[in-house]
């Protein structure tokens, strides 16, 4: 039989104190919606009365309709020497209006004594008269067990009787928590199996944080140790190197555990919603991230990439497919026409037999004056449809200007000045924006002429840009290349530019970057 296993999401609570990161009550609400659909059956969205953001959150997101998922409160307990009742921290909690409510307390000896200032009585009696007082007002309770593993290893005795407490008062769920992340995997198992001999009758939790780089790992040993939730965020977002990623977790436990945690159809979204929750946390997603990365089934060309495409499972742990990824070829080594044709498989275009030795040519041509195409596989595919004879229907540049004045002493930075004029669909445009930079202030003054005939292009984010400046080796001066990484929420590409002139390199990849983005927009809408 299929083995249950609970996610439990806290994008918007644990994942929201990742440094740079700030949602509005908006973004928190987009979220909510996405994860629901996903079919999570908990979602934490943050703590009542620690902020007014997240009591606002509340107020608004308790009158939302979910199909799958319960929203959940978080808290603390009472605080030491006061009467639950009077709790401000509790009736904050209760005011948020859910059903489950979850609350941290405190399982290491230490920090009772150090922390709190309090005995190990008291310390056991907060959390008690905190699961009785939120029984009593009729709520589902979980408990999280702060700093548990290394409470464990200090004194066991005072962690087991935090847990016990907390059981006997009705908590449904006991959470074991590596606050510090700094637990193995293999004394997870351990822990866990030994909570479980001695905690009977209340199902177990796990929230790890990545400070060992194990909390993936370590959650996933918390289940095979036998606990039934796990708590996770999605892309592992958190305070210092993060929480665990639920995204990978959620997969592997579809597709190497066999264990029952989402409903079906949902593990073939992981990437998408990874690459949502992304782009409303204004974070470039991560290209190495596992399963949902850019690069997570990319090959390097040449032997394994041809062997790959013969006989994937021989070289990919799963089917891109199975978590709604794809497969990609890294063009470092273009010179032979099957990698050529593989890349063009890839970009789901049939390349004509007479244009293979034209794409050759004009890459050799290129590569020789500073280009690159192993990352800017967007450049590649747009030049392997313009040497096939392509000409984009999009729009037509005319020119393009841009200056900067510095008026010295005035105390501001220098003020960029952008012109741009373009044609689409028979109309021409001509728009200005200023910025601080001479490359913002193009990317700005393009976006404005194009949006009107493309409003697609407000989902598209230049996430990245980068110069190098290439040593004088091709008969030239030194030549410049610009790498833009853009993304559309769904996916990620890359464009090249080279030219001597910075300018002129960032204007084609520029270009390029909104080109591809047009040829290929988004497919899922807006939730
Ligand atoms: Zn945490």
């Amino acid at each position: 039989m299929r083995r249950r296993v609970e996610l439990y999401d806290t994008t918007l609570r644990d994942g929201a104190q990742a440094p740079g990161l700030s949602y509005s009550v908006e973004d928190r609400m987009r979220i909510l919606h996405k994860l629901d659909q996903l079919g999570l059956p908990y979602i934490e969205g943050g703590w009542p009365g620690a902020n007014p953001r997240d009591t606002e959150f509340f107020r608004l997101a308790t009158k939302e309709t979910l199909d799958h998922a319960e929203l959940v409160a978080f808290g603390m307990t009472r605080r030491a020497g006061e009467n639950a009742e009077d709790s401000a921290i509790l009736r904050d909690l209760l005011d948020a209006g859910t059903e489950t409510v979850t609350f941290v307390g405190k399982s290491w000896d230490v920090h009772v004594e150090k922390a709190l200032r309090t005995d190990l009585d008291e310390g056991v009696a907060m959390v008690r008269d905190t699961v009785r007082h939120l029984r009593a007002q009729g709520r589902h309770v979980f408990f999280d067990a702060e700093h548990f593993f290394d409470g464990f290893l200090g004194n066991a005795d005072f962690a087991i009787r935090v847990l016990e407490a907390a059981a006997e008062e009705g908590a449904e769920r006991l959470v074991l928590c590596d606050t510090n992340g700094g637990t193995l995997p293999s004394e997870v198992a351990r822990i866990v199996g030994e909570v479980h001999a001695r905690v009977d009758g209340v199902p177990l939790g796990i929230h790890t944080h990545n400070d060992a780089g194990c909390a993936v790992a370590s959650a996933l040993a918390g289940v095979e140790a036998g606990v039934l939730q796990v708590q996770g965020v999605v892309n592992g977002y958190g305070e210092r190197t993060g929480n665990a990623d639920i995204v990978p977790i959620a997969a592997n436990l579809v597709l190497k555990m066999d264990a029952d945690c989402l409903p079906p159809g949902a593990v073939e979204r992981l990437t998408e919603v990874a690459h949502y929750v992304a782009e409303v946390a204004n974070v470039a997603p991560d290209s190495r991230q596992p399963y949902a990365g850019r690069f997570a089934f990319t090959h390097k060309a040449g032997l394994h990439a041809s062997g790959v495409a013969r006989f994937s499972e021989a070289y990919e742990h799963v089917s891109p497919d199975a978590v709604g990824n794809r497969r990609g070829v890294v063009a470092s080594d273009l010179g032979g026409a099957a990698t050529l044709k593989m890349k063009a498989a890839e970009f789901d275009f049939a390349i004509e037999v007479e244009a293979v030795p034209v794409v050759l040519e004009q890459l050799k041509e290129r590569e020789a004056r500073g280009y690159t195409f192993e990352l800017a596989d967007a450049s590649l595919e747009l030049l392997m449809r313009r040497a096939s004879g392509w000409t984009q229907p999009f729009f037509v540049i005319d020119s393009y200007r841009v200056h900067v004045e510095e008026r010295v002493g005035d105390g501001d930075a220098p003020l960029a000045e952008a012109t741009v004029k373009v044609r689409t669909k028979g109309s021409r445009h001509i728009e200005s924006a200023e910025g601080h930079g001479p490359v913002g202030a193009l990317d700005d003054a393009l976006r404005k002429a194009l949006t009107n005939d493309y409003p697609e292009l407000r989902h598209i984010e230049l996430e990245d840009y980068r110069v190098r400046v290439l040593a004088e080796t091709h008969g030239t001066g030194a030549v410049v290349r610009v790498l833009i990484d853009s993304s559309n929420g769904e996916r990620s590409w890359t464009t090249v530019g080279v030219s001597e002139n910075i300018i002129e390199a960032s204007w084609e990849a520029l270009t390029d970057a909104y080109l591809f983005g047009l040829l290929h927009p988004r497919e899922v809408a807006e939730p």
